[in-house]
């Protein structure tokens, strides 16, 4: 379904993006696996996504805080893979504390890598996107925004930024046949979120951490032809944390 199309995944390399990267190119998209390093991780999904697929993936350092790494980056990926058409805005990053207590360090860390890094990245696609007449983009909020999350008022206005600029990327890029769309993840089961189930999976209607899988499926119907007529939308997966 995806054969041809070429995904940028940012934050790739593990959690929620390495199961998108995989998903995607079990649909013969090819990949490029975007972290602040290349890692050993990264370079062993690269050679998994390869060998199991038939796809090509490469992983790529950038960090998305930076507006000219990103434009070098979406560079290197299209003379190494061809013009990107995917984009998964999945990089992110938690520094959770009381507002009392948070650092102003911590509040513009996780505003600059979560909302800055899907703005750049968003503006180093933008102009390709728009020539091409083509282009899905999906952007990972999280159900901390529409909850306001105590201890998150960093990550939660990100987040919350993150679900504003997928509507406004939606309605520039409308009538280019580009579409955009947000996935407000619950709790999932990755690093970002190692011990602290006790917190919150009694919360949590389904009882159950989500896994990135679960996400994965979700990004690829919005990366993929079967979302064509969708954006500018936030789709919950949460197991029923945040129902209104
Ligand atoms: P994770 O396991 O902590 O992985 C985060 C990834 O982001 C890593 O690959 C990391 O790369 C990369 N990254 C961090 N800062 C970066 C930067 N400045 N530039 C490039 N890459 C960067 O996180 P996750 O749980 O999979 O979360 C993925 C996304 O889903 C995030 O946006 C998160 O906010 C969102 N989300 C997660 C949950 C959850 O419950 N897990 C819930 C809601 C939303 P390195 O390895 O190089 O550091």
């Amino acid at each position: 379904m995806l054969n041809g199309k070429v995904a940028v995944v940012t934050g790739g390399a593990r959690g929620i993006g390495a199961a998108i990267c995989k998903k995607l190119a079990s649909l013969g998209a090819d990949i490029a696996i975007v972290d602040l390093k290349v890692t050993e991780q990264a370079e062993a999904l690269q050679k998994e996504i390869t060998e199991s697929f038939g796809v090509r993936a490469q992983a790529f350092a950038c960090d998305v805080s930076d507006a000219e790494a990103c434009k070098a980056l979406i560079k290197q990926v299209t003379e190494a893979l061809g013009s990107v058409t995917i984009l998964v805005n999945n990089a992110g990053i938690t520094r959770d504390t009381l507002i009392l207590s948070m650092k102003e360090a911590d509040f513009d860390a996780v505003i600059n890598t979560n909302l800055k890094g899907t703005f750049n990245m968003t503006q180093a696609c933008y102009r390709t996107f728009m020539k091409q007449k083509y282009g899905k983009i999906v952007n990972l909020g999280s159900v901390s925004a529409l909850l306001g999350t105590a201890g998150q008022a960093n990550y939660a206005a990100s987040k919350a930024g993150v679900i504003a600029l997928t509507k406004v990327t939606a309605r520039e890029l409308a009538s280019r046949n580009v579409t955009c769309n947000a996935i407000a993840p619950g709790f999932i089961a990755t690093d970002m979120t190692k011990g602290l189930e006790d917190q919150y999976i009694d919360q949590i209607p389904m009882k159950r951490a989500g896994q990135p899988e679960d996400v994965a499926n979700l990004a690829a119907f919005l990366a993929s032809p079967e979302s064509d007529y969708l954006t500018g939308t936030v789709i919950r997966i949460d197991g029923g944390l945040a129902i209104s």
